[in-house]
């Protein structure tokens, strides 16, 4: 007897090849045949006739561990009600482990308040079983973070490492990838990395040689020194011989666009050089971001009390404010969504200077002495642009978001509800491409990055995360004002060879940690 068997839907694999009419057997958490017309019985048989069955969604840009929803919301229904099965956390240099001190774990302040957070691992193997014990809506693996590793030798201290505290670097990366780390972050953008050496994100680059596992960098720069930024990636990428993906792909601000066809002939031509480089993008164009990192880096880079104590004297704050005032932000565009006082929540910069009767740029100021942790809304890219993304064959499709079990206080993107549909919607509507090579882009594409041989498709004895959407109605609803807006389209996702959603509601928790 069966588990579960769908019957008469439109198979597509996640290779990229054609879509097949086939029925799927699912047993004890395997596919265990396709083809078609299959007649054992099974306890729960799925009409898939009109529907598409693909392999579960991969996530392959995850923030739940950073936001801490993987621990406090679990059952991370926000990914699973868009399709996804398997989330990759650990990105932009901060995972959750290794600790070796108590500062390793303030990487994650910039995005959740760590009061009342309950820690009891510190390597990253121990993580991954604290992490097990949870019972977890999606699968679940971690990158292990520069930042993380790096405050947890470094505490506060913002500067280059000694060549002994390189090796100390170089150890607890090494130690996290043997014990299962799916490869390695780096933030370079935020204040604890931005010191580092060329010389350090080499050496530490070139460990993921050995065990073929992936870097994933969030750039330096995602505005004027984009281009820069990227070759800084690509030098890396050869360098080292490892797979390198780029975190959320974008340009930022009207006044940098114009780099976008030397960005991507950069890629294109890196890629046709043999680079292993790739990169994720999330389908919309508004990005959510730390507001601080509006600032100029200098006034950043001692940390949290290095940027207030620049805040609050009087030269330094000017210079901030005349680098506030010449860069290219438009005050109007930016919306507080969370961690600044609930007054200020759906609120632009502008509207907040306006009510303040200040400059715009002092408005900023003002909202990050209250909380330097805020976290801003930025209708600030080109929707041409996020598509022609999309569509590029370097690209995979990425939340860059975190799961979400209930209705949220604070403004949340509405991706973390939304990306894989909405996605799969602007194929269909745009026609942005075929649907085989839609799907791959969020199911083989990502496994075979994250060297995951049995998920990411449809294939004898792979492990069994299946989601069978309607191709016509599929698409997101969440927004930026109801942001927790479930999507349309998705009809039943399968994890581990349960199933884990229908008809709008989770139905269990079945997700598993994956390690390599
Ligand atoms: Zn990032």
């Amino acid at each position: 007897m069966l588990d579960i068997l769908i019957k008469n839907g439109t198979v597509i694999d996640g290779t990229g090849s054609p879509a097949k009419k086939l029925d799927v057997a699912i047993e004890k958490g395997r596919l265990v045949e396709l083809a078609p017309n299959i007649k054992s019985s099974a306890v729960v048989v799925i009409d898939a006739s009109r529907k598409y069955v693909a392999p579960g969604f991969i996530d392959i840009q995850s923030h739940s561990d950073s936001y801490w929803t993987i621990f406090d919301q679990p059952g991370q229904s926000s990914m699973l009600s868009q399709g996804i099965t398997t989330a990759v956390l650990g990105n932009c240099g901060s995972s959750l482990a290794p600790l070796v001190s108590a500062e390793s774990i303030k990487t994650i302040q910039k995005w959740h308040d760590l009061s009342g957070i309950n820690i009891n691992w510190t390597t990253f193997g121990e993580f991954l079983n604290v992490l097990s014990n949870q019972q977890l809506g999606v699968n679940v693996g971690s990158l292990v973070g520069h930042a993380t590793i790096r405050r947890g030798i470094l505490g506060d201290d913002i500067r280059q490492v000694t060549d002994d505290e390189l090796k100390a670097l170089e150890k607890l990366t090494a130690n996290s990838l043997e014990q299962g780390a799916l490869g390695l972050s780096f933030g370079l953008v935020y204040s604890h990395e931005v010191n580092s050496s060329a010389k350090e994100l080499e050496v530490l680059t070139a460990l993921l040689k050995a065990q073929n596992k992936y870097l994933s960098v969030h750039l330096r720069s995602e505005s004027a020194g984009i281009l820069e930024s990227v070759d800084e990636v690509i030098a890396l990428a050869k360098m080292a011989g490892v797979a390198v993906k780029i975190s959320h792909l974008k340009i930022r601000d009207a006044a940098n666009w114009h780099l976008f066809d030397l960005l991507i002939n950069k890629l294109e031509t890196a890629y046709h050089q043999g680079v292993k480089i790739s990169f994720d993008v999330y389908p919309y164009d508004t990005s959510w971001s730390v507001l601080y990192t509006y600032l100029p880096k200098w006034a950043y880079e001692g940390g949290r009390d290095g940027l207030l104590k620049n805040i609050a004297d009087p030269n330094q704050r000017r210079k901030i404010l005349d680098y506030l005032r010449g860069a290219n932000f438009n005050f109007s565009k930016i919306i507080i969504a969370s961690s600044a006082g609930e007054s200020l929540i759906g609120k632009t910069i502008a509207e907040i200077a306006a009510n303040q009767s200040v400059s715009a740029a002092e408005a900023i100021l003002n909202v990050l002495s209250i909380s330097t942790q805020a976290i801003v809304f930025d209708h600030n890219l080109s929707q041409e642009q996020v598509e022609i993304l999309c569509a590029s064959p370097l690209s995979m499709i990425a939340t860059d978001g975190a799961g979400y079990d209930t209705k949220q206080r604070n403004l949340v993107h509405p991706r973390c509800f939304g990306t894989m549909p909405r996605f799969l919607k602007l194929v269909n509507q745009n026609k942005l491409m075929n649907w085989e090579y839609a799907i791959k882009k969020i199911t083989g594409e990502p496994a075979n990055l994250l060297g995951l041989a049995d998920r990411g498709n449809l294939a004898k004895n792979s492990a069994a995360d299946v989601v069978i959407f309607d191709p016509n109605t599929i698409g997101d609803r969440a927004d930026y004002t109801n942001p927790d807006l479930l999507s349309e389209g998705i009809e039943w996702v399968i994890t581990n060879g349960k199933v884990s959603f229908k008809n709008g509601e989770v139905t269990g928790l079945n997700g598993m940690v994956v390690k390599r």
